[in-house]
């Protein structure tokens, strides 16, 4: 569709077709063509399309109230989901606050982090350490974290640009290190970076657990996420984890941090909880935290929509399938196939350098040389052509050409957390039809 024919402006993209309806795993156009969504859109739709308990208990809602205001009403959804999610949350992490995305939930988190530290007298503290690359959100405070060429483009004079440390490309590096000291390595540079601003004015570190679209599907070692906790305490700075992607269920257990026990100060969620039902995110905080803020008057913060009521039924009803399909375990499981399937495709694809990642949260990079690990040639434009082959036969990828200093294309394999492994065999048969086509145009 050409912008003569819309009156909608987006980035430029190629021209797609109307959707029609989805169902489970899968999405139709309106010309009845089937597509299997291998990247649940962004990350988002974790339990399917259509499920129609969701829709049965959004209805409900709807015939009762669609919006009530925060500061006019309490709501129960609101409230429902608050109780449901804190008892999800790592031990401590009890207070919710509602929001409408991921920016807004990123966000917040610095906002509350800042007012927290205000409260403890410690108004130096407004530096917020990011990692590069990363992806936190689009907008202006959320890209000064984002950070790089690639998204802060001609908006970077428009905001104060965060202090940022390299993101642990360790499958990259080239030294001998064992895992363990590969992760240590990385954690001490925010350290350094931290005495090089100056302690003082350090208020929080904020990280991707596994990186999304920012490195695709980057696991640090177990060593990297213990060491980060003992640095942040260590100089005083609030621990934020972005769980916008990895969170409700994405990586095979409800939060990606339960996997190292490397608990945060703050989480930030979206996508998946709302998961294309109602646009939906939500902040956890220490319970002290939040406590001070209140006794020092509340947070100085908030949004129209947040905690409305017709999105936190949805929310809530999604969690309630979450538990009752056990999706969750269902999303391990399914992981370690999916994970299983892709590496084999390493046998098949010398230009497959690597696959990596954790539950449904999978990828695979592109590469010329796995030795020397270059990437392929930019013109060539692996990252979309790829995606455009996939999708002529029905199978939709996310994809994204860059990584840690160095450009390279990745694909990000994240389907809905419901799939079975026929499905996945699916997934794998358009894939490999899709990876041929690809080969045999570039002769590799
Ligand atoms: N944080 C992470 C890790 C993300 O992946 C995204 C979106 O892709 C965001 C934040 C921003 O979320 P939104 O686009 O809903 O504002």
């Amino acid at each position: 569709m050409t912008t003569e024919q819309s009156n909608l402006f987006y980035l430029a993209t190629q021209p797609r077709p109307f959707l029609d309806h989805g169902e489970g795993i899968y999405l139709y156009d309106e010309s009845g063509k089937r597509y299997i969504d291998g990247s649940s859109g962004a990350m988002v739709s974790n339990i399917g399309h259509s499920n129609p308990r969701v829709l049965a208990k959004m209805k409900a809602q709807m015939d009762k109230a669609t919006f009530g205001y925060r500061l006019h009403f309490r709501t129960h959804p609101s409230e429902d989901l608050a109780t449901k999610l804190a008892g999800l949350m790592p031990e401590g992490l009890d207070r919710i606050f509602f929001v409408s995305g991921g920016s807004e939930a990123v966000e917040t988190a610095e906002k509350l982090a800042r007012q927290y530290a205000v409260t403890q007298g410690q108004s130096s503290r407004w530096k917020v350490i990011a990692r590069t690359p990363a992806y936190h959100g689009g907008t202006l405070g959320a890209l000064a974290l984002t950070g790089g060429k690639l998204f802060a483009g001609p908006f970077a004079p428009m905001f104060q640009d965060m202090p940022h440390v390299k993101a642990p490309t360790c499958y990259l590096d080239r030294d001998n290190l064992s895992d363990e000291d590969r992760g240590i390595k990385y954690a001490e540079m925010l350290r350094e970076r931290i005495e090089a601003e100056g302690a003082d004015t350090v208020l929080a570190f904020i990280m991707e657990p596994v990186g999304g679209a920012s490195t695709g599907a980057l696991v640090a070692p177990d060593s990297y996420y213990k060491r980060i906790r003992e640095i942040c305490d260590e100089y005083g700075v609030i621990l934020i984890f972005d769980e916008v992607m990895t969170g409700a269920g994405r990586t095979g257990t409800f939060l990606a941090c339960e996997h190292w026990g490397a608990t945060p100060d703050i989480i930030a969620m979206s996508k998946g909880l709302g998961a294309g039902y109602a646009p939906l995110g939500a902040v956890a905080a220490r319970r002290e935290m939040v406590d001070a803020l209140m006794e020092a008057g509340g947070f100085l913060h908030g949004f129209t929509y947040a905690g409305n009521p017709l999105a936190c039924a949805a929310g809530l009803a999604v969690l309630e399938e979450m538990e009752e399909q056990n999706i969750v375990q269902n999303c391990a499981a399914m992981g370690e196939v999916l994970h299983a399937r892709l590496k084999t495709l390493m046998d098949r694809y010398p230009f497959i350098g690597d696959v990596r990642g954790k539950g449904l949260l999978q990828a695979f990079e592109l590469m010329s040389d796995r030795d020397t690990k270059d990437p392929l040639p930019k013109e060539m434009n692996a990252h979309s052509e790829l995606v455009e082959l996939a999708y002529a036969r029905g199978l939709i990828l996310y994809s994204r050409r860059t990584r840690g200093g160095v450009e390279g294309d990745h694909f990000l394999v994240c389907p809905p957390l419901i799939i079975t492994e026929t499905q996945i065999d699916e997934i794998m048969a358009i894939l490999i039809d899709s990876l041929d086509a690809f080969a045999a145009n570039h002769d590799l």
